[in-house]
């Protein structure tokens, strides 16, 4: 096959079959630096701001989505919040039982438009309903990373 020859299936080209080491570093941008580091460094969840909207958004965001300000304003929004919906995982990402049941929800964040995909502790799967008043409960201090896994899940109040 010279160069000037098309090839037209990818099964004709020459391939060498190995690994490339490649390392990344993911970065979680300017608002999510200050909402991980306020999760991490006091334990409280902050939203951002838009006052002309008259909406905090929660993940924060730099710019407000309907008018496109500059959002510059941040607040706390507390640390409960209500289950808007979840759902019960039984199977693994390798696709192997689990031996617990996790129960992840989208949690509606009091204060906040918007909220926080995670994952309920402290219940049974069959107590969980779709309104359930609930509340972060953080790691210890000394454990946070400046993740979302520094909250280690939200559990009924
Ligand atoms: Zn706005």
């Amino acid at each position: 096959m010279s160069l000037v020859e098309r090839i037209t299936t990818s099964a004709d080209a020459k391939v060498w079959y190995d690994n490339i080491p490649i390392e990344s570093l993911y970065t979680v941008g300017i608002a999510g630096e200050k909402f991980f580091r306020a999760i991490k460094d006091r334990g409280v969840i902050m939203g951002s701001v838009c006052p002309s909207c008259n909406l905090t958004y929660l993940p924060p965001m730099m710019y407000c989505e309907r008018c496109l300000a500059e959002l510059e304003e941040w607040v706390e929004v507390g640390t409960k919040g209500t289950v808007h919906t979840y759902t019960v995982v039984g199977v693994s990402l390798e696709g192997e039982p689990l031996e617990q049941p996790e129960i992840l929800a989208l949690i509606k964040v009091e204060g906040a438009h918007g909220g926080l995909v995670h994952r309920l502790g402290e219940v049974k799967p069959e107590d969980v309903e779709i309104g359930m008043p609930v509340e972060a409960v953080f790691k210890p201090k000394k454990g946070r990373e400046g993740s979302i896994l520094d909250i280690e899940h939200f559990k009924p109040v």
